[in-house]
């Protein structure tokens, strides 16, 4: 059973070294938040996940880990700067300030009630830098990205022609982006720094619609893959005036968080919008979705088609979506509370083993037997080589409550040495969804871990 209280798990993720608030000593900056020893691991166990999903089983994605600090024209040119705007409404009596579309009631403060709001203003989202020696009183020359696609779009030429790739292929990126989000709520569901899995697939105008349709069908077996239920995961089509700016169809995948279903992932239609609003010589060839003039482009971003030899702007099909919300989803997907036989309550977090944090942890049952430690040390280093992730020594001496501790981080086996190991070479494995134990044989180990993290 997935949680249904979020509180138990924003207290669990800092008890336990997951998520903490970032700048917490200063008293928190909103919608920043730190990942820790925990958090850190489950990041990038996702990550990695999701590049293998996407690059390594594929044969028709490439990857790119582009820059944060964009130039100022990339974000004029995407649009963002004109339109990556939010409705801002402020209370004139307590002067709360909200995001007019997500309010419960817009005509009233989310906080106090009061009906006396001033007319909604729009509200850029983005993070303007200046980047070199800018004076004090210089524009801002810079962005921090609001999306990570946009350098997708900028290196297109590069990593086409550095690949020999030609449409339809995509680019995959991991990275960080920055919104100045209004309100910055539901724990790391709204942050104001934040990471994104993008995948632009550039495809001839014509097929975009099927590859639409292929990369739904990717992103929703890609989330159940996380051990997201069947029906906790559903697409939800976006009416036209609920368009992004760039998009000419989008489905949202939505989770069903605690605070209720909301999006996980983005995928859209992006057509010719960026590739075209970003390339020179705008005239020579047909942009469906051209806003404004680019005279500043030193970069075409036309494909010749091989057997008509006619220069085309290719659409662009995108996936979407941002870490935070997807570790959200998985820690609330997993965190399960059972009633024990002796009445006691235990908490587990039942992560498929490919995304737990802490693959196995190995117990010697004494820590002040060094023999035991020394047998234990390295049947941990045994298992860190086969590089599945972190393999942990756990020297509390006290088994139960590693096995309750490794519970509540969702780790899938722990191992215990005792004297009888030093004697038959055998050790307790023990299982975290089941808690049954047995007995095999130390040389069995790393084909029994790697058979438990691949399933
Ligand atoms: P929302 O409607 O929730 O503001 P959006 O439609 O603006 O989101 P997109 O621009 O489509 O979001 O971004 C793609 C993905 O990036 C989203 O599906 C989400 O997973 C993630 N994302 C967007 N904004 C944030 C944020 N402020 N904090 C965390 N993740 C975010």
């Amino acid at each position: 059973m997935p949680a249904n209280d979020m509180s138990a798990i924003v207290s669990l993720c800092k008890r336990r070294g997951f998520i903490f608030q970032s700048s917490d000593i200063y008293g928190g900056l909103k919608g920043v938040y730190d990942y820790g020893p925990l958090g850190v691991e489950l990041k990038n166990n996702v990550k990695s996940s999701w590049w293998r999903h996407m690059v390594y089983q594929r044969d028709d994605v490439e990857g790119l880990d582009a820059a944060i600090i964009a130039h100022r024209k990339l974000f004029q040119y995407s649009g963002h700067e004109d339109g990556f705007h939010d409705p801002l409404v402020e209370c004139k009596k307590c002067h709360a300030r909200m995001r007019q579309d997500k309010m419960a009631d817009p005509t009233k403060c989310d906080e106090c009630g009061s009906t006396e709001l001033t007319p909604p203003r729009t509200f850029n989202l983005l993070f303007p830098v200046k980047a070199g020696p800018v004076g004090d009183d210089g524009e801002h020359n810079a962005y921090l990205r609001g999306e990570t696609c946009q350098h997708i779009f900028a290196n297109f030429k590069n990593v086409m022609d550095s690949t020999g790739r030609r449409p339809p292929f995509g680019i995959a990126q991991i990275g960080k982006a920055y919104r100045n989000e209004i309100i910055a709520r539901n724990f790391i569901f709204r942050m104001r720094e934040f990471e994104q899995l993008e995948l632009e697939y550039f495809v001839k105008p014509g097929t975009d619609e099927d590859w639409f349709n292929h990369w739904r069908e990717q992103s929703k077996a890609w989330w159940v893959s996380l051990g997201l239920a069947d029906d906790h995961v559903k697409e939800e089509e976006l009416a036209a005036d609920d368009l992004p700016h760039y998009a000419k169809r989008t489905i949202d995948m939505e989770y069903k968080f605690v605070h209720g279903f909301d999006e996980i992932e983005s995928i859209n239609n992006r057509t010719d919008y960026d590739l075209g609003n970003h390339t020179k010589g705008q005239d020579e060839f047909p942009i469906h979705a051209k806003v404004r003039e680019n005279k500043d482009s030193n970069t075409k971003m036309a494909v010749q088609d091989i057997e008509t030899k006619e220069w085309y702007i290719p659409y662009v099909v995108e996936a979407s979506f941002g870490l935070d919300r997807a570790v959200m989803a998985v820690l609330t997907e997993a965190y399960t509370e059972e009633t024990l036989e002796n009445g006691d309550t235990r908490t587990v977090l039942k992560f498929k083993p490919h995304l737990a944090p802490i693959k196995a942890a190995v117990i010697p049952l004494a820590k002040n037997k060094p023999e035991l430690v020394e047998l234990a040390k390295k049947v941990k280093d045994d298992l860190q080589r086969l590089g599945l992730g972190r393999v942990m020594l756990e020297m509390s001496g006290n088994v139960g409550k590693a096995y309750r501790k490794h519970d509540e981080v969702g780790t899938p086996v722990c191992i215990t040495v005792d004297f009888d190991s030093l004697e038959d070479g055998a050790v307790t494995l023990r299982d975290r969804d089941t808690m049954q134990q047995q007995r095999l044989p130390i040389a069995s180990l790393p084909a029994k871990l790697l058979e438990i993290v691949n399933t």
